[in-house]
C-alpha cells in the first residue's frame, strides 16, 4: 500500500478514512503461527474488540483464525462472519447470567472470571463446558488502564481463591475444559509473561480435564521505526518448549491459545485525515484536521503517540506541528510533532490506527463515524460506508411539545 494508493483511497472514498492492509494482518499472522510452529495444537482467537467490522474479522477467519469476544453482539458479528461458534470464545466480565447463558445456548465456549457466575452457571448448567480466567496478579501492560493482571484488578479470579474455585466445581460437578490468562496489553518483557505462565501451568494441574490452555495477549507492536516491541519469536522458542514440556506431564497434547487483537491488526491500519486549516499562534503551529477523538481516541484516552505522516508533501522540509481536531474540547493528537511541511488540503496518515481506533469511535459533536476500506489483492473495498444524517438520526424520536 504506497502514498499513491492511500492518496488515490481518499479521493475516492473522502476523508477521513481507515484503511487496513490484509497482507500485513496476514504476515502479522504468520508470524505468530511460525513463532509457536513447535506446538501441535495452535489456536489463534483473534480479539474483535480491536477491531470488529465484519470484513476483517471474515479475512481472518480466511487465515484460519478463531475468535475472542467479550460482549453477545461480538459473538453475532463473528456468526455473521462465517465463524463456527466452536471457534469463539466469549470472555465476558461483569455481565449478566442472562447474557452468558444465551451466549451458551449458541454453542459458543463460555470464559468464566467470577466465582459467584461460576456457581450460578454450574449449577444450572452442569454439563456446558467451562474455560475459567484465572488472575495471576502478575503486573504486566503499559497503562493502568490496560494492565489488568495487579491485585486490584476487577478481571479474572484470583490464583489464591483457587481452593474455592475447586470447591465449586467439585460440588456443582461442572466440566472445566480451559484455563486462560489475559494480564493486559502491551507487555514488554516475556520474562513476566513466562512468569504469569507458570502460574497458569501451576493451576491447570488442578484440573483433570483439559483441552486448552489460553495466554490471553497483551503483545506490544511497535509504534515507530526501532520503537521496542514483543518479541514472538523468543517468545515462541521458550513458551512452547515449556508448553510441550507440560503437556507431557499432563499426560494429554493440549491446545495452545492466544487472543491478539493490536499484534494482528495495529499496523494494518493507517487514519487518513485532511488537514483543513494551518494556524498560528504565539507559541505553536496547529495543523488541524477534519477529524477528533471521536474518530481516535487513544492519544487522549491512553496517551498513545500514533505516528504521523504527510503523505501529500512525504519528502518536505520537516517543521513542528501540532495536530489537533475540530472536536470543541481540547483534543490533541500531537503535539509539537515534527511533521514534512503541511499545507492546507494535504493528507495526513496516522499509522497504528488498525486496532481500538474505529472501534471507540462516537458521534460527538453529531460527526459521521468514517469508512472504512480494505486493501486487499492490489485492491481498494469499501468495508463500511461513511454514516450520513440518517444514521445520527435512527432511532431518534422527535418529541412534539408544541
Ligand atoms: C482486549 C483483550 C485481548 C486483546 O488484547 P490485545 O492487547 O489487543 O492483543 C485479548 N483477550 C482479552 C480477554 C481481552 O480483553
Amino acid at each position: 500500500m504506497t502514498n499513491q494508493d492511500l492518496l488515490k483511497i481518499a479521493g475516492d472514498y473522502g476523508s477521513p478514512v481507515y484503511v487496513y492492509d490484509a497482507e500485513k494482518i496476514a504476515s502479522q499472522y504468520k508470524r505468530l503461527t511460525t513463532a509457536f510452529k513447535k506446538v501441535k495444537q495452535l489456536k489463534l482467537h483473534y480479539a474483535v474488540k480491536a477491531n470488529s467490522n465484519i470484513s476483517v474479522l471474515g479475512y481472518l477467519r480466511s487465515l484460519g483464525a478463531a475468535l475472542d469476544t467479550v460482549s453477545i453482539q461480538e459473538v453475532q458479528l463473528g456468526l455473521e462472519a462465517g465463524y463456527a461458534p466452536a471457534d469463539i470464545i466469549y470472555t465476558p466480565n461483569g455481565v449478566s447470567m442472562e447474557e452468558i447463558e444465551a451466549v451458551a445456548a449458541l454453542g459458543v465456549q463460555i470464559n468464566i472470571d467470577n466465582l459467584s457466575i461460576l456457581e450460578q452457571f454450574g449449577t444450572k448448567h452442569p454439563n456446558i463446558p467451562v474455560c475459567i480466567r484465572i488472575n495471576p496478579h502478575v503486573m504486566a501492560g503499559g497503562n493502568t488502564n490496560i494492565s489488568v493482571g495487579h491485585i486490584d484488578s476487577k478481571f479474572g479470579i484470583s490464583i489464591h481463591q483457587m481452593p474455592l474455585l475447586l470447591r465449586i466445581v467439585e460440588n456443582t460437578g461442572m466440566h472445566i475444559n480451559g484455563i486462560h490468562m489475559h494480564t493486559g496489553s502491551d507487555i514488554l518483557d516475556i520474562d513476566v509473561f513466562l512468569y504469569a505462565s507458570e502460574i497458569l501451568f501451576d493451576a491447570a494441574k488442578n484440573f483433570k480435564t483439559l483441552e486448552f490452555i489460553d495466554f490471553g495477549s497483551g503483545f506490544k507492536v511497535p509504534y515507530k521505526e526501532g520503537d521496542i516491541q514483543t518479541n514472538i519469536e523468543e517468545l515462541g522458542k521458550k513458551l512452547s518448549k515449556r508448553f510441550n514440556d507440560f503437556c507431557l506431564e499432563y499426560g494429554r497434547d493440549l491446545t495452545l491459545a492466544f487472543e491478539p487483537g493490536k499484534f494482528l491488526v495495529s499496523e494494518a491500519g493507517k487514519f487518513l485525515v485532511k488537514v483543513n486549516g494551518i494556524k498560528q499562534t504565539t507559541s505553536t503551529v496547529f495543523a488541524q484536521v477534519d477529524s477528533g477523538f471521536n474518530h481516535l481516541i487513544r492519544p487522549m484516552f491512553y496517551g498513545v503517540t500514533h505516528y504521523i505522516e504527510n503523505i501529500s508533501n512525504p519528502k518536505g522540509k520537516e517543521r513542528f506541528y501540532s495536530v489537533v481536531g475540530y472536536i470543541c474540547e481540547t483534543d490533541t493528537f500531537a503535539n509539537n510533532r515534527r511533521i514534512s511541511e503541511i499545507s492546507e488540503g494535504d493528507l495526513l496518515a496516522f499509522q497504528n490506527a488498525g486496532a481500538y481506533c474505529f472501534t471507540m469511535a462516537s458521534n460527538y459533536n453529531s460527526r459521521f463515524r468514517p469508512a472504512e476500506v480494505l486493501w486487499l489483492n492490489g485492491e481498494a473495498h469499501l468495508i463500511r460506508k461513511r454514516e450520513t444524517l440518517e444514521d445520527l438520526l435512527r432511532n431518534q424520536i422527535l418529541l412534539s411539545v408544541d
